[in-house]
């Protein structure tokens, strides 16, 4: 097993980790592909996000502001959006199998999302994990164009001055410690809080970039083994 970084702090302590809240993005990390990206692309207009990425990063148009004016371009039913997800988003090896390990394992098992909540039920239905908890926005898709509906996520993250997913974390993690599973900017704050991350693609060169330790992965299997050697082989 690869290991990204300096080594991770709880590695030295397996005798004292028997649990884990395991937090897992949704978008590009349980499916392979983006949802928010294929329905952008197949309903509506990704150069608005292009157009408005000057003023996001000057601070002039908040991240929220300018997803709302991309989605707004998006013109599809429910329905659409949701054979358009199943058809083309994907869904990351041994995602379902992991979940099944984790739970008997006792650990708990929760997605925490930037994504859409109408999108994630429906995945995580069909692949029959419809009880596991998740955290996320949502979206109201219509032919006449998309609205989206924030969740409050508390105040504004101290750190990041966004929405953010430490927010969910905190409200959720009690006294377990966190092994935390992404691939994107909206990751990034949140593996701050965890004592254990997962790492694949940019979030994965953004980690290795600020040296900070994280464990990278291509499929859950990977992420299995690695909390499995962990716990000192109790399996
Ligand atoms: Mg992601
Ligand atoms: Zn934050």
């Amino acid at each position: 097993m690869l290991v990204g970084g300096r080594r991770q702090g709880l590695w030295y302590h397996p005798a004292s980790v028997r649990r884990f809240l395991i937090a897992i993005d949704f978008d590009g990390t349980i499916t392979q592909h983006d949802t928010l990206h294929l329905i952008v692309d197949r309903f509506g207009d990704r150069s608005v996000w292009d157009r408005l990425t000057p003023d996001v990063i000057a601070g002039r148009v908040s991240v929220e502001e300018a997803m709302q004016a991309e989605f707004a371009t998006v013109r599809a039913t429910p329905d659409q959006v949701l054979e358009l997800v199943r058809a083309r988003a994907g869904v990351r090896d041994g995602f379902v199998e992991f979940v099944g390990w984790a739970r008997a394992a006792g650990h708990q098992v929760r997605v925490l999302s930037n994504g859409f909540r109408v999108v994630i039920a429906d995945t995580l239905g069909r692949l029959g994990l419809g009880d596991l908890p998740f955290d996320s926005h949502d979206a109201e898709f219509s032919a006449a164009g998309t609205r989206l509906i924030w969740t409050g996520r508390g105040e504004r993250c101290a750190l990041c001055h966004r929405p953010c997913k430490r927010y969910d974390l905190s409200a959720v993690r009690g006294d377990l410690p966190v092994a935390y599973i992404g691939d994107g900017v909206s990751d990034r704050c949140v593996c701050g809080a965890a004592d254990v991350v997962f790492a694949r693609a940019e979030l994965a060169d953004w980690l290795r970039q600020g040296d900070r330790p994280f464990t990278p992965f291509e499929d859950f299997g990977d992420v299995r083994d690695r909390l499995e050697r962990m716990m000192g082989g109790h399996r």
